[in-house]
């Protein structure tokens, strides 16, 4: 038996569930696993990333400074407040280091996001799980749950991968009602998606217990480059830029994301598609008998009548080409989480959801 041991908690890890990708046997497969976007990534960002490949013996900026302008330009915020990471989970993950460690809390909600519990357990740190409501996330719930103790507490607005999302006024009151020790992590990965929505930036402004996380992987479609931020404040930012690689981003990564998100048109594109696809697939499912709630994200939560059901389903899509992603591991075994794809994917997923439901009937 080897003396040699990890920490506390690294054991407990279940490794990351990623989307499938391919169906053995089977031709003409759309991942509608992972929440990508269907359309790709910008053309300027593609340009950017061809540009970048001649300056690839040049070490990346230490700063990124370059794309926290950008960013500061696009969205109004002050980029002296902005952090950058290897996608958001990397973000999340120096949240977990800088503040969370053996005998603290890290708290998220029923349905939430994974990561979240693999970043608590890698530090040591005791992950809390509270109730959702119906698969809206709980805000009396969590304040119930929050203790000193509390050291994080993480929600994503919309979430994954219930696709529900809570107001403003209700963000306000979590944040307000937590202890002062507890950091609030709103996760903005799906922000994007919703006309308008500013993530909670606003409310980052005016408090010291707020911070935002955004990505370029989702509306931005960088998901294979590994680009994510943070915005907080000033103080925040200070710690975790000690905890962060000084390279932490390629030359790649931060030229493709800059420009990615100077390209606000294609963004806009993106997300009407986006949500006339989404409107036109859940009206699809709601007329074959398979119930949703409202998503404000890019992607449905399907409802089945039980678990047997929802599997039998997922089965049936696998062998039409369509791979969609079972959330059993979030505790919806009755549910399937189908990522909004082109207009093709969609009527495909929708005529085979019909054709299983007439079968099954
Ligand atoms: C997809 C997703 C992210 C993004 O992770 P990246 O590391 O930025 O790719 C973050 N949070 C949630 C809830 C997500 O669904």
């Amino acid at each position: 038996m080897t003396k040699i041991t990890p920490q506390p908690g690294i054991m407990e890890i279940a490794l990351y569930q990623g989307g499938a990708a391919h169906v053995e046997g089977v031709a003409n497969v759309v991942k509608l696993s992972s929440n990508e976007n269907p359309f790709g990534p910008s053309p300027a960002a593609i340009a950017a990333v061809r540009d970048s490949a001649a300056g690839l013996h040049r070490y990346p900026s230490t700063d990124h400074s370059g794309l926290r302008r950008a960013i500061g330009e696009v969205t109004g915020l002050d980029p002296e407040r902005i952090i950058c990471g290897v996608g958001s989970d990397e973000i999340i993950s120096f949240l977990c280091q800088a503040y969370a460690g053996p005998g603290d809390e890290v708290l998220y909600t029923e349905h939430g996001f994974s990561m979240y519990r693999i970043s608590a357990l890698a530090v040591g740190a005791t992950p809390v799980v509270v109730p959702e409501q119906d698969r809206v996330v709980d805000v009396d719930a969590i304040l119930a749950a929050a203790n000193p103790n509390t050291r994080l507490v993480f929600i994503a607005n919309p979430a994954n991968p219930t696709g529900t999302m809570i107001g403003a006024a209700e963000v306000a009151r979590l944040a307000a009602g937590l202890p002062e020790e507890t950091l609030l992590v709103l996760d903005g990965a799906y922000a994007e998606y919703v006309e308008g929505f500013d993530a909670g930036a606003a409310l980052v402004g005016t408090r010291d217990n707020v911070f935002m996380t955004r990505t370029f992987s989702k509306i931005y479609g960088l998901g294979g480059l590994r680009v994510g931020w943070g915005y907080g404040p000033q103080e925040i930012i200070d710690v975790l830029n000690r905890v962060r690689g000084p390279f932490n981003l390629s030359n790649t990564a931060l030229a493709a994301a800059e420009a990615a998100i100077r390209d606000q048109d294609y963004v806009e594109k993106c997300r009407a598609e986006n949500a006339r696809w989404r409107a036109w697939l859940a009206e699809a499912l709601a007329e074959c008998g398979v119930a949703s709630d409202t998503s404000c994200a890019n992607f449905i939560l399907a409802r089945f009548s039980d678990a047997a059901e929802a599997d039998a389903c997922d089965e049936h899509l696998k062998s039409q080409g369509l791979i969609v992603r079972k959330v059993a591991g979030y505790g919806l075994p009755q549910a399937l989480r189908i990522t909004i794809g082109d207009e093709d994917s969609c009527r495909r997923v929708a005529a085979a959801v019909r054709a299983f439901k007439g079968a099954a009937a």
